[in-house]
């Protein structure tokens, strides 16, 4: 049987990270103790996490015509991704993350969309023929919303399955949410959703009631280190608790989570066996730096679950 396939539509960004022991003030030059290049963004991060722990996966994304973006496209293809739906934006700039670190681990983070904001409908319309043969597609909120709801749009009417991950936080349109059939939001996205703070388990348990009422079958809340709230609509939700590890990074956790969820689900596990297979792959990552460096290969989450 030929493997499920997957479509990831998101964000492609090179991070430039500073440490330094204090933030500058304005006006201010601070000298930084390490600084690190690496490759994120929201989707980026979540095609390789689905990547590496084995998914058949195909990238709709944009990289500016510079350096960067050539050695972006060449990381994926190592990463096992299909690139041919990554478009190289002419007189645009990769997408760009600029990071500050603290010594208490505190982050401030400026973002330049670049070509990321050129991730238009009508360069959607292009590859659409990948979702409608796809599987699933896992989507989050980097790119132009337009493009999320038309993607949504096909995907339904193909029986593609629809994964959101609504990070960064916003609100958004029923029209969207009706098309979803699981949504992965952390604490404060699902606040964002649902004007409901999740702070415990109560909480959880009423923002995903307003999350089904919108027509979502499955929602899943991620709660950091205790793990992630679990519901289908019509059924008894609960927490599904993660692995106790220790955590040096949660840089890219959340979309480590998103990814290796749907390469289990789509080899067929049930959601909580994929929940699991996810835990594992997340806690892996929180224990080393950086985001995409810090995802495990599939034999890494298997070696962890023995
Ligand atoms: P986000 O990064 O989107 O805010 P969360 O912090 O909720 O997402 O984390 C997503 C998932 O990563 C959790 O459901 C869990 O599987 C894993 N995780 C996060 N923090 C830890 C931790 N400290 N220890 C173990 N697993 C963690």
């Amino acid at each position: 049987m030929a493997a499920a396939k997957l479509v990831v539509l998101g964000s492609i960004n090179v991070d430039h990270i500073l440490n330094v022991q204090q933030f500058p003030q304005p006006g201010e030059t601070v000298r930084g103790d390490s600084y690190q290049v690496a490759f994120g963004g929201k989707g980026a991060n979540q095609a390789v996490a689905a990547g590496r722990s084995g998914a058949d996966i195909t990238f709709i994304a944009c990289v500016g015509d510079d350096d960067v973006g050539v050695s972006i496209k060449k990381q994926l293809q190592k990463d096992t991704i299909k690139i041919d739906c990554i478009d190289s934006v002419a007189g645009e700039t990769t997408g760009v993350a600029l990071i500050y670190v603290n010594g208490q681990g505190e982050n401030i983070i400026g973002i330049n969309a670049g070509a990321n904001g050129h991730l238009s409908t009508e360069r959607l319309a292009a590859y659409q023929q990948k979702i409608i043969d796809a599987d699933a597609l896992l989507m989050q909120l980097e790119s132009p919303i337009e493009t999320v709801q038309m993607a949504a749009e096909i995907a339904r009417k193909h029986q593609t399955q629809v994964i959101l991950n609504p990070a960064p936080a916003q609100a958004l349109p029923d029209s969207l949410l009706s098309l979803v059939d699981v949504i992965t939001p952390n604490e404060t996205e699902a606040e964002h959703l649902t004007g409901i703070a999740v702070n415990d388990e109560e909480g959880a348990q009423k923002a995903a009631q307003a999350l089904h009422q919108k027509g979502i079958n499955k929602v899943m809340i991620t709660l950091g280190a205790r793990g992630v709230w679990y519901s289908e609509s019509g059924k008894q939700g609960k927490i599904i608790p993660g692995f106790k590890v220790k955590a040096v990074d949660t840089i890219a956790a959340g979309d480590t989570f998103n990814g290796a969820y749907v390469t289990a689900l789509l080899e067929g596990q049930s959601d909580e066996d994929a929940i699991v297979f996810a835990h594992a792959a997340a806690a892996i990552a929180v224990t080393r730096p950086g985001a995409q460096p810090s995802v495990p290969w599939r034999n890494e989450i298997d070696q962890f679950l023995l």
